[in-house]
């Protein structure tokens, strides 16, 4: 597989091409034709495979292809949850390099600090949001953020987020979603715990494992 046969947009192969990536990853090759599709995801992949591309590129080309006229303030399309701040930071990051050449609007959010620049960055039309679990539960209550919108949810590093203790924070901002979404879950290993977690998540799942 090369990138130019997955289908992406003009303005991600740009900037596929300004990062000199050649060839997708096992996961990206695996990973991008099915999210395209729609379909939900259920990925096997550690730090390292390429996992962040092969969920971002995909997302960055659904939401640049469907109509943006509900984009609002506080209102995101796409929801990312990873269990650490530092990981919030590199997904952003990744979103930034490779919707670059795109309008799609982006921020991330932690606990840990200051909620009243989030609340400020949050007056702007946003598409993609990528928050630790507990930050944005203390939006959601202050109504500065609104899930209602949300076309697809990713699950970042799944099992640390369980093993950090976020499930029940988990299922709290699950509730605040709409039905119709479309679903991506990453996790380095596939516990019990995971599997029951993708149940109650996941519709109609492709596996992918690298
Ligand atoms: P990740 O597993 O998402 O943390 O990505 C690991 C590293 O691989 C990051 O530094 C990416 O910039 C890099 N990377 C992702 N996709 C590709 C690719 N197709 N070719 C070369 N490097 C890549």
């Amino acid at each position: 597989t090369t990138f130019a046969d997955l289908g992406l947009a003009d303005s991600l192969m740009r900037a596929i091409a300004d990062v000199g990536y050649t060839t997708p990853t096992p996961i990206q090759a695996q990973a991008i034709p099915r999210v395209l599709e729609g379909r939900d995801l259920l990925a096997a992949a550690q730090t390292g495979t390429g996992k962040t591309a092969g969920f971002t590129l995909p997302i960055l080309h659904l939401l640049l292809s469907k109509p943006a006229e509900l984009r609002k303030p506080g209102r995101p399309r796409c929801l990312i949850l990873t269990p650490t701040r530092e990981l919030t930071a590199q997904v952003e990051e990744s979103v930034k390099t490779y919707g670059v050449h795109t309008n799609i609007s982006s921020m991330v959010m932690f606990g840990g600090v200051n909620i009243n620049p989030q609340i400020n960055a949050l007056r702007k039309p946003l598409d993609i949001l990528v928050a630790t679990p507990g930050r944005l539960l203390d939006h959601c209550g202050q109504r500065t953020v609104d899930l209602s919108g949300v076309e697809i949810l990713v699950l970042d590093e799944a099992d640390r987020m369980l093993d950090m203790g976020f499930i029940r924070d988990i299922r709290k901002i699950l509730a605040l979603l709409p039905r119709q979404r479309q679903n991506l879950l990453f996790s380095a290993t596939f516990s019990d715990e995971i599997r029951e977690l993708s149940k109650g998540v996941l519709r109609d799942a492709i596996e992918v494992s690298v």
